[in-house]
């Protein structure tokens, strides 16, 4: 597929929804509208927060298929940590419904690439689900699927699960994997961290023919890519966007 030039654009926010306590599902329309690849992300601008009130950027992976229309018109989305005092996420939540914001897109080598007769596995943590929901909500995954799909989501409680109606909808029972590090009691799912549930369900995995996809925590996606050099998964077999690295001691299971 065509790489498209990233462009400068006026994004106008439609809608804003709380997904979890943290985390906030943005709607825009952008002004002119933009191509993307499922995967890509979007840098925004985050006017006068950087030293000497220079404009900051901040990016955010296109959590929408391509292909979204509202009202017959484009639409995108953002799924949206909010961190506590971090610029970025300030000022996105704090966008009111007409206000626009100014971003530069589509960026980003770390799409969906179809490849015949291999498997997918999508590896994140947290809002890292947000480029694996445009991708298999897009046309592309819909007409080149993988031989089968799993996606793994790790996060810390029930309160934090994303998207599960849409993404099981879209791959079917069986193929979410929800790991939760600090799962209650009763819950019925898998208890540790996504790299866990790697370790202990090898033998489900045709190492050699899957293509794997790991988004979000830098720590999740270092201990993982050791479990696949472990396994003798070839580099090129490894597709990966780190959002953040860890502070010093911080594991993605706290
Ligand atoms: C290519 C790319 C795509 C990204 N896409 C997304 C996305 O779709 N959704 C999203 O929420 N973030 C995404 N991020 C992270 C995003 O760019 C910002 O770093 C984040 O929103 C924090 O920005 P801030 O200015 O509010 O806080 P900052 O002051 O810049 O960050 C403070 C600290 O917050 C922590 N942090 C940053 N991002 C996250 C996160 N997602 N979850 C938990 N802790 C975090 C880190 O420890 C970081 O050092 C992406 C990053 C990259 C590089």
């Amino acid at each position: 597929m065509e790489k498209q030039k990233p462009i400068t654009v006026s994004a106008r926010l439609i809608a804003k929804k709380s997904l979890t306590p943290d985390v906030v599902e943005f709607t825009f329309r952008s002004e002119p509208s933009f191509s993307f690849q499922p995967g890509q992300f979007i840098s925004i601008v985050i006017p006068g927060a950087g030293p000497g009130g220079r404009d900051l950027r901040r990016a955010y992976s296109i959590a929408s298929s391509p292909e979204l229309a509202l009202d017959g018109q484009p639409a995108f989305e953002l799924c949206v940590k909010l961190v506590e005092g971090g610029p970025g996420t300030t000022y996105l939540n704090s966008l009111k419904p007409g206000e626009a914001m100014t971003g530069m897109t589509p960026f980003g080598d770390f799409v969906y690439k179809p490849k015949a007769g291999r498997h997918a596995i999508f590896i994140s943590t947290g809002t890292g689900l947000a480029p694996f929901r445009s991708m298999v909500l897009s046309r592309i995954y819909a007409e080149h699927p993988p031989a089968s799909t799993r996606i793994l989501f790790g996060a810390r409680a029930e309160s934090d699960l994303l998207y599960t109606t849409e993404i099981v909808k879209a791959l079917g029972t069986g193929n979410l994997v929800q790991a939760l590090s600090r799962a209650q009691a009763d819950w019925c799912g898998f208890k540790g961290r996504v790299t866990d549930w790697l370790r202990e369900n090898e033998g489900q995995i045709d190492w050699a023919n899957t293509e794997f996809y790991l988004c979000g925590n830098g720590a999740m996606i270092d201990e993982a890519k050791q479990i696949l050099a472990g396994k003798g998964v070839e580099k090129t077999s490894i597709h990966q966007e780190v959002y953040y690295k860890p502070k010093p001691g911080e594991t993605h299971a706290n």
